[in-house]
């Protein structure tokens, strides 16, 4: 069993994205990459600060906008227009989950797909299902590059993927068949999961349930690729159970340090490929 650590992968990365901001300044376009957080979710301030501190280390210019909790649909939606406006600005995101209330998909509608860090506008999810795209979201990209990264073959493959959130599962999965795997995606409906998480190749667990995914759930030789970020009392957790499933693995990763890492990293990457895009 070979564990893929994120975190090395995301560190190798940096020396070449660092490489890619120098000289997309050198040529004149300087990447400015914004978050937008409403309200006081604990979880959504780690992944924001953790995002400001990777733009930093690359270079990358950034600020964060936080608003309320309190804060309206249109106050949300009017920074989103003053960023898309702002030609400083080259990549941002709102992050999620918005508070109750605010209608999401209005929300993600408003950003400029040509700015959209997370790849998800409907243009650029359109682009992705028609295998002509330019930025995907992070977590999908990255468990791809790491794939490539480590040679773990995907051509053929089946892939099963626990979990069908616009962010991961569905990203994954259209990735994933591009990449010519046959893909299968689980989600709380599913009849006889463990039936078909068995016949996986490469499976990934994108629930959000805590070392939900155990060794009888798992075919010998498996490539496991834990997404789940639990967060229990202090400790973070994986949606599998590292312990009981790393033994019958081929490769896994851990929690943390596997897919988190990499999102972050490949965050960057479309930050730097959408700022490449546009004019100078
Ligand atoms: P989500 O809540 O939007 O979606 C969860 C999906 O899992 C749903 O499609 C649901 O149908 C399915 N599901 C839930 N319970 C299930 C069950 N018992 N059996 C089968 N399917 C079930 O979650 P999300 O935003 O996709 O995130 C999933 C997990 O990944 C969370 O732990 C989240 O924190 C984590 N996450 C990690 C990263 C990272 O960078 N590592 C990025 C995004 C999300």
């Amino acid at each position: 069993m070979t564990i893929l650590s994120g975190k090395e992968y995301a560190a190798q990365y940096d020396e070449k994205l660092a490489q890619q901001v120098a000289d997309l300044k050198k040529s004149g376009k300087n990447p400015f990459f914004c978050v937008i957080n409403v309200g006081d979710d604990p979880a959504s301030e780690i992944y924001v600060r953790t995002k400001a501190r990777k733009a930093e280390k690359l270079g990358i210019d950034h600020q964060m906008y936080h608003l309320p909790g309190s804060a309206s649909e249109t106050e949300i939606i009017d920074l989103i227009h003053q960023l898309n406006d702002d030609p400083k600005v080259t990549a941002y995101l709102v992050q999620l989950p918005l508070p109750d209330g605010i209608d999401e998909k209005k929300v993600l509608a408003e950003i400029d797909p040509n700015k959209d860090a997370d790849g998800l506008t409907l243009e650029n999810i359109g682009s992705l299902w028609q295998g002509d795209h330019f930025v995907e979201p992070a977590t999908a990209n990255g468990i791809v590059n790491l794939l490539r990264d480590k040679q773990i073959e995907i051509d053929g493959k089946h892939c099963v993927i626990i979990g069908r959130s616009n962010i991961v599962g569905k990203p994954l999965a259209a990735l994933m068949l591009e990449e010519n795997a046959t893909v299968t995606i689980l989600h709380s409906h599913t009849k006889n999961l463990p039936e078909l998480t068995k016949q996986a190749d490469i499976l990934v667990a994108a629930l959000g349930q805590a070392n939900f995914v155990t060794a009888d759930m798992v075919k010998e030789g498996a490539v496991v690729i834990d997404v789940g970020i639990n967060r229990v009392g202090k400790k973070l957790y994986g949606d599998v159970d590292f312990e009981s499933v790393s033994p019958k693995a081929s490769y896994i990763t851990p929690v943390p340090g596997g897919v988190g890492p990499i999102t972050v990293e490949f965050l960057m990457e479309a930050v730097v490929k959408l700022t490449r895009r546009q004019d100078g």
